[in-house]
């Protein structure tokens, strides 16, 4: 017998790998430039030139057999060192090398995470919309998931709904900002806001940890910042990943951070190296550790993403469709124009349009569109968007 779970996980694809696969399909039938496929959030944009540079020069340069040899579990020390200049040089963390851990990017930021804190039953607030693998992570960790809607129209966290969801199980928070699937950026007032409460429950008596998943922290427009959630709550944890903001997502490079001023910050890095260990979340790829130390603070040509945004927030708005302008990440969020967003998702592909429904996000009533694509892929699918908001007017 062979864990049911595991098998169930395995067998059935997520909503977005289904829509993609029947993406390629559907290309192969009609044409690649015929179907505009809205579905993955693979970035579109090269990586910045250094990256290559660097990894040609670590490769001519370097020792091969250290190039490609083993680090220490938790990462080699000066690519932690690198990595924790640059959060004390940008965000004035105050963080040593010694409480960072590189990561295959935030999928294993985030399990080593869950699984370092998590103890049978404990529960792990989330607000809706959310990234759908967060149930999978936390359940498999011994959690369970508690999704909070964020409020209405804007997606911000709720405050007073966060509040009356916390229970004497809650273990921790699991923010996303820039959020997929919204592109929404939490405001300073709401962590701020957030941060109060989880200082007041610490004062009674219970530690509720922050957990920050950054993947998109550099994707932002028109100036929007991203407030570093340490500075504002001592038992804070950031799962970082390179994969978006470098354009490296098959490379599988990031880190987890644990804040300097958490109350039990050297038992719980030792527990996130146990994780780690338990999970074989081990020795992240060497190279691209390497990498990082040299690129660090670089980041992919996020403009193109901006020009998308533009584009489609026009142009649909102009067609009758109501969005929520996202500042960040490269997820537009559209409100449906039937109550089922199941059923117009799969009107959508009548029009070749690929946009996944937002209930595996937690939320009924809205599609999301990834635009990391080519800014032609746009400009040619914006008549099929248009024909699809008319035959809702017949
Ligand atoms: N968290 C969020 C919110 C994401 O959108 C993604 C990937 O799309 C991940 C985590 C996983 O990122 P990675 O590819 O670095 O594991």
């Amino acid at each position: 017998m062979i864990n049911e779970t595991s098998v169930q996980l395995g067998s059935v694809r997520s909503v977005i790998r289904e829509l993609f696969e029947y993406g390629k399909k559907r290309k192969a039938q009609i044409g690649e430039d015929n179907v505009f496929d809205f579905s993955l959030g693979n970035p579109s944009v090269a990586p910045p030139e250094e990256v290559n540079k660097a990894l040609i020069s670590i490769l001519q340069e370097e020792d091969e057999v250290k190039v490609h040899g083993y680090t220490s579990a938790q990462g080699d020390f000066s690519v932690r060192k690198a990595v924790s200049d640059y959060i004390n040089k940008n965000f004035g963390a105050n963080i040593s090398p010694d409480l960072i851990y590189m990561t295959c990017g935030a999928a294993a930021s985030l399990c080593i995470t869950l699984n370092a804190l998590l103890c049978e039953g404990d529960e792990v607030i989330t607000v809706a919309p959310f990234f759908p693998e967060y149930r999978v992570f936390v359940e498999h960790a011994r959690g369970k998931l508690v999704p909070v809607m964020g409020e209405e129209g804007s997606f911000q966290p709720d405050l007073d709904a966060i509040k009356r969801a916390i229970t004497p199980s809650t273990k921790a928070i699991l923010l996303n900002s820039p959020n997929n699937p919204s592109g929404i950026v939490y405001t300073e007032d709401k962590i701020k806001g957030l941060c109060k409460i989880l200082q007041e429950c610490k004062e009674n008596g219970q530690t509720i940890y922050l957990i920050s998943d950054e993947p998109y922290r550099e994707l932002t427009y028109g100036g929007v910042k991203v407030p570093y959630i340490m500075n504002y709550y001592a038992e804070s944890l950031v799962c970082y990943s390179f994969s978006k903001s470098l354009s490296l997502p098959g490379e599988r490079i990031g880190y987890i951070a644990v804040s300097p001023r958490m109350s039990e910050a050297a038992k719980v890095y030792a527990a996130i190296c146990g994780a780690g260990r338990a999970l074989g979340y081990v020795c992240a790829p060497s190279l691209f550790q390497m990498m990082v130390k040299k690129v660090i603070g670089k980041t992919s040509d996020v403009s193109v993403y901006e020009r998308n945004r533009d584009t489609l927030v026009s142009a649909l708005t102009s067609y009758g469709y109501e969005v929520v302008r996202p500042d960040g990440a490269f997820y537009l969020f559209v409100k449906t124009l039937e109550e089922n967003s199941d059923a117009f998702a799969e009107r959508a592909k009548k029009y070749e349009l690929l946009l996944v429904s937002a209930k595996s996000f937690g939320v009924e009533g809205y599609v999301r569109i990834s635009y990391c694509v080519s800014p032609e892929m746009i400009e040619k699918s914006l008549p099929a968007f248009k024909a699809l908001a008319q035959s809702y007017e017949k």
